[in-house]
């Protein structure tokens, strides 16, 4: 048995336990996973069948780190060439859910060609009954279409009633209780009537199915073994799932961590995994790991100071036998700007170094805090890939703003005035495209100027003139200040919209000049030769960023977090709630245990605030994060950092060029 060498004995002892229900609760990086797939690939060893097992996890990501790892290790246990493709019931909850559903669906009253919605789809079809039933959120102030969603979510995931759900958790809704009822009524039958299920019900009619006693016990008879990781995250109907499943807990094996639970806005529930074991008779065993394999000592011990002031936690702090004399670093910065610049140098001098971009990951709390990172990496051709949100430059609303000012800058350019013709209410792609094709002149400025009727009552030939003259970044405020009756039109979600767009105003603000701006931020690093940069890059090697949320259970060298600061994390969307900032406190946690070398955390003292901007754009003196002490701060290594005075190469102006001569001379 040598793959059992491999492990401590508190981790050989999980992998070798029996059938009875078991339980492995342990801090990050003690080995759950690892201890996990080596219990499967154990398992089939002893001559289980693959096809009996049933492994889930919580998110897609996760559960593809897991099938990976357990495939790793079965191929070394049971020799190569074994396929792991034979476990076949491996995935997220949502996906064997939906298996089964369809496999089960003519018994159980669906009509087995059902289509599933995820997420946006969901809140797409929750936004069209919002407007049938004329709740509408310009007019009314009615909540937007994705906090009706998470409020419906909430509710049908912790199987707690809409009253409870809105004083509890959003309270500023609470005024349309009566609305919002009937609103998830209609969404309910609208999503009858197209035969979809969303997530949500994924759940919630697997749940349902294993309330009947004889499909319980059809369904608790296909797998000898039921094994999952990341039980923290799971919520009240997976919990219901699972004992239906094995109500005797013969077979079952759950992992977790209590002080990584971060998934409360999801409905996932911390009692879960404390409850386990007193759920089945005997009660389950269980199995603690103490031994912290992934991060140098120094980080270590400040994620315990971190989640040592958690007041409620269950699992013991770790230790770990890597010594090493490098402290986390907590880097003071002027502001968000400064800070991507330093963690865009820093990961450079780490890739000179011989890590790649790939063991080095940037985390933040809220997809759009990465804005300045992604446009400085851009700048810098350091390419990226993100988890947990779309890049801040492909998103729909930023593109719009830049093309305002691209085509401000060159009213030529028929991409960006497609774009923002394409704003204007009323305005076809015909009317568009003849617009358009009277710019096509030398001096397009002159003809703007003298625009008649249709665009000067759209005032974006107005704008286009007004923004000539306009120094920068100015131009950038007059722009955003005209697009946003458009966004607040187009986007239900306006209001976060808006404050990505003031992302970008600051981010140009600290450009010298527009045309320097736009070239940086239309880049695309990917296709870009890396030579510029001065960075030999290798085609296949990125860099991660990603939210915490989206990061789980995965490890990189070295881990820099974005905006440790009070207003960030703990985030100001959160009611206010002690358990809201306790989950807050967990996710720094989570953040800092994913680095196995090197810890930098950034602190920027003036803050830009994104979130709830309906009170005008801020700028904040932030303080540090409350969950760092300054008591804590001697397990750090406390610096600040400010850019260098340099000004801005200047680009040399080439001689005169004329592409399709150019070409001509090539094709003669
Ligand atoms: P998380 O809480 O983040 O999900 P985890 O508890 O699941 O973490 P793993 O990801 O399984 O921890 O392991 C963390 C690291 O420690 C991995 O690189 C793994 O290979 C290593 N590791 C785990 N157990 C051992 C061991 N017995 N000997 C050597 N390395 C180990
Ligand atoms: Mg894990």
């Amino acid at each position: 048995m040598g793959y059992l060498q491999n492990l401590n004995e508190a981790q050989r002892r999980a992998v070798e336990h029996g059938a009875e229900p078991l339980l492995i609760i342990a801090g990050a990086g003690s080995g759950k996973t690892n201890t996990l797939s080596h219990r499967v690939a154990h398992l089939l060893k002893q001559g289980a069948d693959p096809r009996r097992i049933l492994l889930m996890t919580f998110s897609r990501r996760a559960a593809s780190e897991l099938t990976r790892r357990v495939s790793r290790i079965t191929e070394s246990v049971m020799g190569q060439g074994y396929a792991a493709e034979a476990l076949t019931w491996a995935g997220t909850f949502h996906g064997i859910g939906a298996r089964l559903l369809r496999d089960l669906a003519p018994q159980i009253g669906l009509n087995p060609d059902f289509t599933i919605h995820d997420r946006e789809d969901s809140a797409d079809l929750m936004n069209l009954c919002r407007h049938e039933a004329g709740l509408s959120s310009t007019k009314t102030r009615f909540p937007a279409k994705g906090t009706c969603l998470a409020i419906y979510s909430r509710s049908v995931n912790s199987g707690t009633p809409l009253a409870e759900v809105l004083t509890d958790h959003f309270p500023w809704c609470a005024m349309w209780a009566a609305e919002l009822k009937r609103l998830f009524g209609t969404y309910v039958v609208a999503k009858q009537a197209q035969n979809v299920l969303d997530y949500d019900d994924l759940l919630l009619a697997w749940a349902q199915v294993m309330a009947d006693p004889g499909f319980a016990a059809h369904l608790g008879a296909m797998w000898d073994h039921v094994l999952i990781d990341e039980y923290q995250d799971t919520n009240m109907l997976q919990a219901r799932i699972l004992l239906a499943l094995k109500p005797s807990g013969q077979g079952l094996t759950v992992v977790g961590d209590d002080a990584q639970s971060i998934y409360a806005f999801r409905a996932a529930t911390v009692r879960n995994i404390l409850d386990f074991p007193a759920a089945f008779s005997p009660p389950a065993d269980v199995v603690t790991l103490d031994r912290n394999y992934r991060s140098t000592q120094p980080i270590l011990a400040a994620a315990n100071a971190v989640i040592a002031r958690a007041p409620e936690r269950f699992t013991k702090d770790l230790w770990s036998d890597r010594p090493s004399a490098e402290k986390p670093r907590l880097v003071n910065l002027p502001n968000e700007t400064d800070q991507a610049r330093f963690i865009a140098d820093q990961v450079l001098a780490n890739r000179e170094g011989g890590m790649t971009l790939r063991q080095q990951a940037v985390l933040f709390r809220t997809s759009s805090h990465s804005g300045p990172l992604e446009v400085e990496l851009t700048r810098r051709n350091i390419p990226f890939v993100k988890f947990g949100g779309l890049k801040f430059l492909d998103t729909a609303h930023v593109k719009d703003l830049l093309a305002v000012l691209r085509f401000a800058q060159n009213p030529r350019d028929r991409v960006a005035g497609f774009r923002m013709l394409q704003l204007l209410p009323g305005l076809g792609p015909g009317t568009a495209a003849k617009l358009l094709d009277r710019l096509t002149v030398p001096d397009p400025m002159a003809v703007l100027a003298q625009m008649d009727a249709p665009s000067k009552v759209t005032g974006w030939a107005d704008l286009v003139a007004a923004l000539q003259p306009t120094g920068w970044p100015d131009a950038i405020g007059r722009a955003r200040l005209w697009y946003e009756p458009h966004l607040d039109r187009i986007h239900e979600d306006a209001e976060f919209r808006r404050a990505d767009l003031l992302q970008l105003e600051q981010i140009a603000s600290t450009y010298p000049t527009r045309e320097k701006f736009l070239t940086d931020v239309t880049l695309d690093p990917p296709e870009a030769t890396s030579a510029e940069a001065g960075v030999p890059l290798k085609d296949d090697d990125y860099l991660i960023l990603s939210t915490i949320h989206s990061s789980k259970g995965q490890e990189w060298k070295a881990v820099f977090l974005l905006n440790a600061v009070d207003g960030c994390i703990p985030s100001d969307l959160g009611t206010g709630q002690s358990a809201d900032i306790e989950e807050e406190r967990r996710l720094l946690y989570v953040a800092m245990t994913h680095a196995k070398d090197q810890l930098t955390i950034g602190v920027p003292l003036r803050f830009y605030v994104t979130q709830q901007v309906k009170r005008g754009d801020r700028h904040l003196f932030a303080a540090r994060t409350r969950f760092l002490t300054s008591d804590m701060l001697d397990l750090f290594d406390v610096t600040r950092w400010a850019p260098q005075a340099t000004g801005q190469a200047a680009t040399p102006a080439p001689g005169r060029v004329d592409v399709a001569a150019g070409l001509q001379e090539i094709w003669r």
